[in-house]
């Protein structure tokens, strides 16, 4: 393989970035950077206007922040995160086409345009939460504009190559304590060390025998 990371992962960002620009907006959406940041519970955030051209001031670009530390927390995977990046245009759709709520706040308009993309706005991820609100994420409709975009967008290749894992994981990964393959499984079990091979994990996690797990903590992700 090939190894360019920032190439292998802006690419890809861009790409799906127009991909949806064409499928769900009509291609309206002016161009934005994205970034990847690690705000501390968020899986992304949108920033109006957050830079300026070096050689004309006068000329603003948005922010587009995509969390990697959360590319694949809770069985998350490329489908997820791009939903993520959908989730912070619509913001972006609704700053230069809508009206916006104050900052933070996600409002009806924000809250139905995301319905028309595919995306069900819900405070907790999933079916039967508030669709209006500051703390805010959504799921994806079954067979919605966004499941279908999202499919051909995958079909035409697009995946996410480099993803951010928790320091131990790729320890025990490289030591070969944990495979691969088990390694999602892993996590979902909330790293069950039972079934491993615990002088293998000692040597790749160089633990004394008092240490601790790695302790995982639980926060409600914001978009
Ligand atoms: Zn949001």
């Amino acid at each position: 393989m090939k190894i360019n990371p920032t190439k292998q992962t802006y690419d890809q960002l861009l790409r799906a970035y127009e991909h949806m620009n064409r499928e769900l907006f009509e291609n309206k959406l002016p161009s934005c950077l994205i970034t990847l940041q690690r705000e501390y519970g968020a899986y992304g955030y949108y920033y109006p206007a957050r830079f300026a051209s070096d050689t004309d001031l006068k000329i603003s670009t948005d922010e587009i922040a995509l969390n990697p530390q959360y590319f694949r927390e809770e069985g998350r995977k490329d489908r997820e995160v791009t939903s993520t990046l959908v989730h912070e245009m619509v913001h972006l759709w609704q700053h230069h086409f809508g009206k916006p709520g104050r900052t933070r706040y996600h409002n009806k308009q924000w809250s139905e345009k995301m319905k028309t993309v595919g995306l069900h706005p819900s405070n907790i991820g999933e079916p039967g939460g508030a669709e209006v609100g500051d703390q805010m994420s959504h799921y994806i409709v079954t067979d919605g504009p966004f499941a279908k975009a999202y499919e051909k967008l995958k079909e035409s290749g697009f995946a996410l190559e480099w993803m951010e894992y928790p320091q131990h994981i790729i320890k025990l990964v490289q030591s070969g304590a944990l495979a691969a393959d088990q390694v999602d499984q892993f996590i979902k079990d909330g790293e069950d060390y039972t079934s491993l091979d615990m002088g293998l994990v000692a040597k790749a996690l160089d633990l004394d025998e008092d240490d601790d797990r790695p302790i995982r903590v639980q926060v409600n992700k914001q978009q």
